[in-house]
């Protein structure tokens, strides 16, 4: 598609904190807009739309191709409501592509290596009826079904897992494999804290415990 354009918040080069590609330098495209409104969001900067700017799909890959890595990140925000997002994937055919997504949205047919799948739990919102308003369990099966994935969820106490549980219980063929679990932080004191009741809870139900690097070396800070 040419001379199509996409809103971008930031494009940056750091390592993957989370997930099973954690440790990886990857080149993070971050896009704009979110409709949800998480108590422990560490990119409020990005979740309004008319937070980003318009950029050439063009000049994006021109951009990314600058890094040594073969790893794209596209985060948000929420990547799967960007218009042109499957431009964007098509145009980085040849890079290994993971979409970090909260799973409120299905998008068919995206060019996509790694579904990176965090749906919200209750501990996410002020108002515990917004956790039913943005948990689409159909879309989570779609993607499920049709991309290999990964699912993270945020860990803040121990009964946020039953409540994961119960969200997979709705879910048909989920590998265990699959399911990681991440401490809620946003500052590294936070993160150390949180991480001991994680990796106890990973070991009690055996889960995969995923780090939040960006947490441990760099507290958050933006753009790294
Ligand atoms: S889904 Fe992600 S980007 Fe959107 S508000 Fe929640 S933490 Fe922030």
């Amino acid at each position: 598609m040419q001379n199509a354009e996409i809103k971008i918040s930031e494009i940056f080069y750091s390592i993957q904190g989370e997930g099973l590609l954690a440790g990886r330098p990857s080149v993070f495209i971050r896009l704009a807009g979110c409709p949800l409104r998480c108590k422990f969001c560490d990119t409020a900067y990005a979740v309004d739309s008319k937070a980003g700017t318009m950029m050439a799909v063009e000049k994006i890959v021109k951009q990314i191709k600058r890094y040594k890595t073969d790893y794209i990140v596209i985060t948000g925000g929420e990547p799967m409501i960007s218009p042109n997002l499957s431009g964007l994937c098509k145009a980085l055919r040849n890079y290994h592509i993971t979409i970090e997504t909260a799973g409120v949205k299905f998008v068919p047919g995206l060019k996509c290596d790694l579904m990176s799948i965090s749906p919200k739990l209750s501990n996410a919102y002020k108002n515990k009826a917004d956790r039913n308003r943005y948990l689409k369990i159909g879309s989570l099966q779609k993607l499920i079904r049709n991309y290999d994935y990964q699912l993270k969820f945020v860990i803040e106490k121990e009964k946020d897992i039953r409540e994961a549980e119960q969200i997979l219980k709705k879910l048909k063929n989920v590998g265990h494999s699959k399911i990681m679990l991440m401490p809620q932080a946003k500052t590294f004191s936070e993160y150390l804290k949180k991480s001991f009741l994680v990796a106890r809870l990973c070991r009690k139900y055996g889960f995969a415990f995923s780090p939040r690097l960006q947490i441990m070396l760099w507290n958050n800070k933006r753009g790294k």
